[in-house]
């Protein structure tokens, strides 16, 4: 057995036993591959067995990647920060773009979404409590995004994303998590039709899922540590 076959079979039985763990149906919990930095021969590793979603953060290399792959039926997750000039080729190859905070991104987004595409599904990425990176809207403006990037044509708006800091102390994975569902259930009451809680990666997704993750996004729990060799 490979190593991306065994991690794949440990990451499923690990998001099955969380979601069990939860009281929450299986269905409700879809796992996406993070493959960047890694070759296409190993999204086909994982393909066999039996994974479609994939995401990735770097334009030019997810671009060689989706080429090389076009014959398997995958689904792409653009999941990392998204430059101005970027959003054409997003729009064009990815099916669902996690990490938009900003109104003049989706803007471009559902311009550039090609009329034969379906629309483009979209998460909005908010920078919860305690975050240093500057990316994300601030909790206290997500709803006020969402009801103009719920407006755009082209755009399917389906709810939020977020990066949480790192901490290997499930106390403190939690409260950002919690923020989250709160910050969808608080929306949906408003109004909204949100369907997607995009976190929880490998160190924390078995929290994230008690806390409601439909989305868990996982690299280094399948395909192994990454290598970060030269820019990117
Ligand atoms: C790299 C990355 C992941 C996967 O992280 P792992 O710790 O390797 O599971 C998930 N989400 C985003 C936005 C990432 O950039």
């Amino acid at each position: 057995m490979t190593a991306i076959l065994s991690n794949m079979q440990a990451v499923r039985r690990a998001v099955t036993a969380a979601a069990t763990a939860a009281g929450r149906p299986l269905d409700a919990v879809h796992l996406l591959a993070v493959s960047k930095t890694f070759p296409a021969a190993s999204v086909r590793e994982a393909y066999q067995a039996g994974q479609t979603a994939f995401g990735e953060n770097y334009l030019q290399e997810a671009l060689d990647k989706i080429d090389a792959l076009r014959e398997l039926p995958l689904e792409w997750h653009f999941i990392g920060p998204i430059q101005s000039n970027k959003t054409r080729a997003i729009a064009e190859h990815f099916d669902w773009v996690h990490g938009v905070d900003r109104l003049k991104i989706a803007e471009r987004l559902s311009a550039q979404r090609p009329e034969s595409l379906p629309p483009l599904n979209i998460c909005l990425q908010v920078n919860v409590s305690g975050e240093a990176s500057k990316s994300g809207v601030a909790p206290q403006e997500v709803a006020q995004l969402a009801s103009e990037v719920a407006r755009l044509p082209r755009l399917q708006l389906r709810g939020l994303m977020a990066i949480p800091a790192p901490t290997n102390d499930p106390a403190r994975q939690r409260a950002p998590f919690v923020q989250m569902r709160e910050l969808m259930e608080t929306m949906n009451a408003q109004g909204m039709r949100l369907d997607t809680l995009s976190m929880g990666m490998s160190h924390d997704f078995a929290v994230a899922i008690q806390e409601g993750a439909t989305i868990v996004r996982v690299g280094t729990a399948i395909f192994g540590a990454r290598n970060y060799g030269g820019e990117q």
